[in-house]
């Protein structure tokens, strides 16, 4: 592999690509050069190396656009042929290329979207990152915000900016984004003011998990009420500041400092949205796991807490702390075997659906069981078929998003559980789902881990059954009465 200074030989748009003639083993064996990594001659070498490096990754990202449109193109025959309805097909092509790449579904759809758009309607863009001029990210930013116009006029600004590929150089993002806009407002000013009427159609609130058992709570929303929303909460800080924060000086929340103004308008927003007098007194509410041990005596083992990610064992003490003061908190015991697997539930509903669902839930740790996918999990599903004999069993359960519940029914996709022995002692012994798509290709998906007490040093897995079932330890959802739960270990809460 060689590459000439400062760039690699350029194409023009207007020829056409040539076929991909490279297959999967000449890419591989060029990794393994890579993977020797680079050999440091002098600094002038060494900053070559890295602009080089640079261009490839840009001409590995054009060369996986092109088989990604190639993948699509070929998939609709397929389904064409297997009589799938015209407006059907190409369902699950993104979850096949968001597989391939390690990516999520939802982003397999963005770059297959993405890829379809430079093949057919950006062919300067495409080169430009088939060249390095753009990263793929950039070159997916010029699809995104010419989305609202017209083929030709998406097509003058795909001219306009990348025709001349040395005019990219120096080209920042945001100064990128800025020329596109301002070309989309100039070539279809109303394309643009519809965009924004769409874009106030999709306002949302969104939550995710932030570092340090934080969490993200995000409001797209129209730019007026975005900004009235704000400027509330600064209204609120003032008006704190003004009187001095008289929650500062409760020595329950902090004995001495005041609260500084984010504190103030972050609990200013808690407590208008959910109605309660004090932010902190949020009620623990279902689906925090976390073992015994660390709920109920002074271990360290994390807990999970559906929608907000892992939390720190202490931090899970102080919700159940703060449930039960206002009376809350509730505790159901989950059961896991030395394996980390959940084998079952105490519930008044242990078989009904909706405890197995629940069941379902706590376990897949409320994210969908694709492989890579991080989407919510909106449906509880039989893994083999209900109608193809498959039982209603924790076994055969699994938690997915609405759109790789809808993939899994097109044609050449399968899933199937798999068996993993124990006594393999490797750590995905737990439930295991394969995934199978069209091409033939398998990928693998273990439920989480559950919370567990960390074992004991003699406690190993033992052959027989009845010592196996010794060594079956707990994690607790808190949900059911948490002073009952107390009273059986004999505890006292101070
Ligand atoms: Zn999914």
């Amino acid at each position: 592999m060689t590459t000439t200074a400062p760039h690699a030989a350029e194409s023009t748009p207007s020829a056409p690509v040539a076929p991909v003639a490279v297959s999967a083993a000449d890419v591989l064996e060029w990794t393994s050069l890579l993977i020797e990594g680079v050999v440091p001659l002098s600094d002038r070498a060494l900053v070559d190396v890295l602009g080089a490096l640079e261009q490839l990754k840009a001409a590995a990202c054009a060369a996986q656009a092109q088989a990604a449109v190639d993948l699509d193109v070929m998939e609709r025959d397929r389904q064409a042929f297997a009589g799938i309805p015209a407006q059907r097909r190409g369902l699950g092509v993104g979850s096949q290329v968001g597989l391939a790449r390690r990516e999520s579904p939802y982003r397999g759809r963005v770059l297959l979207g993405a890829a379809k758009v430079w093949a057919t309607e950006m062919p300067h863009t495409f080169r430009a990152l088939r060249h390095g001029r753009l990263s793929e990210y950039q070159a997916i930013q010029l699809v995104q915000e010419t989305a609202c116009l017209e083929r030709e006029d998406r097509a003058e600004i795909d001219a306009l900016l990348c025709a001349d590929l040395a005019s990219l150089d120096g080209l920042g993002t945001r100064r990128l984004v800025a020329l596109v806009r301002q070309h989309a407002a100039r070539l279809d000013p109303a394309a643009v003011v519809k965009r924004a009427r769409k874009a106030e159609s999709e306002r949302c609130v969104t939550l995710r998990p932030a570092p340090d058992s934080m969490t993200y709570l995000t409001a797209l929303l129209p730019v007026a009420q975005g900004v009235a929303a704000f400027a509330a909460l600064c209204r609120a800080a003032d008006l704190a500041a003004a009187v001095g924060d008289q929650r500062g000086d409760d020595a329950m929340v902090s004995p001495a400092a005041p609260r500084s103004r984010g504190q103030v308008m972050a609990d200013t927003l808690v407590e208008r949205l959910t109605g309660q007098v004090r932010a902190d007194e949020v009620p623990v509410t279902i689906n925090l796991v976390i073992s015994d041990s660390a709920l109920l005596g002074s271990g360290h083992e994390a807990g999970h807490l559906s929608g907000g990610g892992v939390i720190p064992a202490q931090v899970a003490r102080e919700l159940a702390a703060a449930g039960i003061a206002t009376d809350a908190a509730w505790l159901r015991r989950l059961y896991a075997d030395p394996g980390g697997n959940l084998v079952a539930m105490t519930s008044r509903s242990r078989f009904h659906p909706d405890g197995l669902a629940e069941f379902l839930r706590i376990r897949d740790q409320s994210i969908c069981r694709t492989p890579y996918c991080g989407a919510p999990i909106r449906h509880i599903d039989h893994i083999a078929r209900a109608g193809s004999g498959g039982e209603t069993s924790a076994a055969n359960g699994e938690g997915l998003c609405v759109q790789c519940n809808l993939v899994k029914e097109a044609p050449g996709w399968k899933r199937e559980q798999v068996d993993v022995t124990r006594s393999s002692g490797r750590s995905e012994a737990r439930h295991v789902v394969e995934t199978h798509t069209p091409t033939g290709h398998r990928y693998v998906s273990g439920s989480p881990a559950a919370p567990l007490p960390a074992p004991h040093p003699e406690s190993s897995c033992a052959s027989d059954p009845e010592d196996a079932r010794e060594a079956v330890g707990f994690a607790s959802v808190v949900d059911i009465s948490f002073r009952a739960l107390v009273a059986e270990h004999e505890l006292l809460v101070a």
